[in-house]
């Protein structure tokens, strides 16, 4: 019997077969988890419907996240067809190409609100309208990045966004916590996705992460989703709040500690 056997999880974020959604939307079926999809409308059909009915999915719907009435709709579709959730996945975000380049302090006002609005606003919002569906054990996980931590070259406002969404983890852990819920998020390192290759730099940033990483290779999709179901099932029963980093330990290298 799998681990999350009969639970209910709805995932936002899938754009393709290489998404970090898509790999822990694979790891929460494969230990029993009932798995239902939303994505922004244009890649519903073409990519989604077929990745998520491979699995056997049948709730497979549009969302924008940075519409309120959109994610209402949404959680109103959930509910009539599966009732509550067990499981939230926020796999998304957001920010314009030329914000991912150059200088941060050339940020425009428009880029930031942006950014901010997709990538770590969106949480508070799913969480807010997931709550009336959520329940004890419910678990709630987000997907940030080291950025958020320290200036990563051109992941500039994006670094920033990263650093609300994570703080708004440890706000949204306080308010849902004596209801039962938790809300973690997994600071994963660089994965190949469509998401990444908007980061000007991304090849060079991927190719020398093994080098300084005390476990010596690139994390994969399998990785965060092994660890996915370990902050959404019971087992991680009394986390909340909290940032794991999947990263084959990157974070706490300061100076690299070089050959021989
Ligand atoms: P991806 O391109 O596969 O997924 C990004 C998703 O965001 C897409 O499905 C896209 O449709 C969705 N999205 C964007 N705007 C949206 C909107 N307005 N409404 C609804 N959905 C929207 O890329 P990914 O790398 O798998 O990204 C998933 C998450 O993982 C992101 O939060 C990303 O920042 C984070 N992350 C990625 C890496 C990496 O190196 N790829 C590392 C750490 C964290």
């Amino acid at each position: 019997m799998g681990l999350l056997e009969g639970r209910k999880a709805l995932i936002f974020g899938v754009a393709n077969d290489h998404s970090i959604a898509w790999g822990i939307a694979r790891a929460l079926h494969g230990e029993g988890a009932i798995v239902g999809f939303s994505s922004v409308e244009s890649l519903i059909e073409r990519r989604v419907r077929p990745l998520a009915e491979s699995i056997g999915a049948t709730f497979i719907e549009p969302c924008d996240v940075q519409s309120d009435e959109q994610i209402r709709a949404l959680m109103e579709k959930w509910k009539a067809t599966n009732g509550k959730i067990d499981i939230l996945v926020h796999a998304l975000a957001f920010a314009r190409k030329e914000d991912l380049d150059g200088s941060f302090v050339d940020t425009s006002r428009d880029g930031f609100a942006l950014a901010l609005d997709v990538s770590a606003y969106s949480l508070v919002a799913l969480a807010r309208e997931a709550r009336p569906l959520l329940h004890p054990g419910s678990a709630i996980l987000t997907l940030t990045y080291y950025g958020a931590e320290k200036v990563v070259a051109n992941y500039n406002v994006m670094g920033v966004a990263k650093a609300a969404l994570e703080a708004s983890v440890r706000y949204l852990a306080a308010d849902l916590g004596p209801e039962g819920v938790r809300v973690n998020a997994i600071s994963a390192g660089p994965v190949r996705t469509l998401a990444a290759a908007g980061i000007t730099g991304f090849k060079k940033l991927y190719g020398s992460f093994a080098e300084v990483a005390p476990l010596r290779s690139n994390i994969s999709p399998e990785d965060v989703g092994k660890s996915a179901v370990w902050l959404c099932s019971d087992l991680s029963s009394a986390v909340t709040g909290a940032v794991i980093h999947v990263d084959g330990g990157f974070n706490v290298m300061g100076v690299p500690l070089g050959e021989g």
